[in-house]
């Protein structure tokens, strides 16, 4: 059985100036068939029972945060990974926000603002379906969404995504310091998986409700894309806040890899139901005594 080691090294990212998008495989499955005897299912089941295991331990300490930041090519399986990666955790604890085009209010702030609103308290798992990364992802790919932002324009200048990273990479050792933890990943679709699910989008019925054309426009601009998720990913790298680069052509494996690096994450800090002192549990025998009085 693969370790969870053997699971993540290959896809982590903790140091971007040597990350080259183009070595990583989008159809990766390390060796793993996903009808391999029990081997992926057996990995999935594992991963998922630790994590709740992990989450109430999270929760009850109530001392760290966690914050999982999910990005990727539209179809590219953003929406299910979360369904399957969280399905044993108490929803109590989980916090999903989903990142859509800005509204009015939004853009009325900085780039970061709706985002840090968001955030995940302490003993929470918080998750950002997209997140501030868009701002120099699809906001780089496509100018004339910058010039829609109310940015003073003295400020829009060549050093702009320069500026953006580095707050960027400011605001998440912040953060870390402050005991949030954060994992990222990139869902690493290839273009011809991608093609082959548009299609199931627009064959199969029940899918059809998910199919946008506008995605198929975007498509035609997916070099520009990977060259900006490439730079965002050089830049942002690093070990209080790593990038997991998931191949993604087989949902299976891209759940397993996520799994592991969450359950991985939550093993680092130790986490310990919250310890019962002499006094407390003085309190908690007169209650019993208490409730034995009241009948
Ligand atoms: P799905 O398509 O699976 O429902 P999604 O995450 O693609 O999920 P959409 O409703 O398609 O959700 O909307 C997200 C769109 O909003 C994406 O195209 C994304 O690039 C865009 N977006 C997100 N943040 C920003 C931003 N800050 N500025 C401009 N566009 C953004
Ligand atoms: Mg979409």
């Amino acid at each position: 059985m693969l370790s969870t080691t053997d699971l993540l090294s290959p896809f982590r990212v903790t140091d971007g100036a040597k990350f080259r998008l183009k070595q990583m495989d989008a159809g990766d499955t390390l060796g793993l068939e996903s009808d391999s005897k029990d081997e992926a299912p057996e990995l999935l089941a594992q991963g998922i029972k630790r994590l709740s295991e992990l989450q109430e331990r999270l929760y009850a300490q109530d001392r760290w945060a966690v914050l999982l930041i999910f990005q990727a090519m539209d179809a590219a399986g953003k929406d299910s990974t979360i369904k399957h990666v969280m399905s044993g955790v108490n929803p109590q604890g989980v916090e999903v926000t989903a990142f859509k085009q800005p509204s009015p209010e939004e853009l009325d702030h900085d780039f970061l603002w709706r985002c840090t609103r968001r955030l995940p308290e302490r003993g929470r798992i918080g998750i950002f379906n997209r997140s501030y990364y868009e701002e120099v992802l699809v906001v780089r790919v496509h100018p004339e969404i910058l010039a829609a932002q109310k940015v003073p324009p003295e400020l829009v200048t060549k050093r702009l995504w320069d500026e953006r990273f580095q707050d960027i990479r400011a605001v998440e050792r912040y953060l870390a310091r402050n005991g949030t933890v954060i994992r990222k990943f990139f869902l690493h679709v290839s273009k011809k998986e991608q093609r082959k699910r548009f299609l199931a989008r627009i064959d199969e019925p029940e899918k059809n409700w998910k199919f946008a054309l506008a995605d198929v426009h975007e498509r035609q601009h997916w070099k520009d894309y990977m060259g900006a998720y490439e730079d965002a990913i050089r830049e942002t790298a690093t070990k209080h806040a790593p990038w997991f680069v998931v191949p993604a052509d087989k949902k299976w494996f891209t759940r397993i890899v996520v799994a592991a690096a969450v359950v991985e994450a939550l093993e680092e800090l130790d986490l310990q139901f919250p310890k019962v002192d002499a006094r407390q549990r003085a309190e908690l025998r007169a209650a019993r005594a208490l409730l034995e009085r009241q009948g």
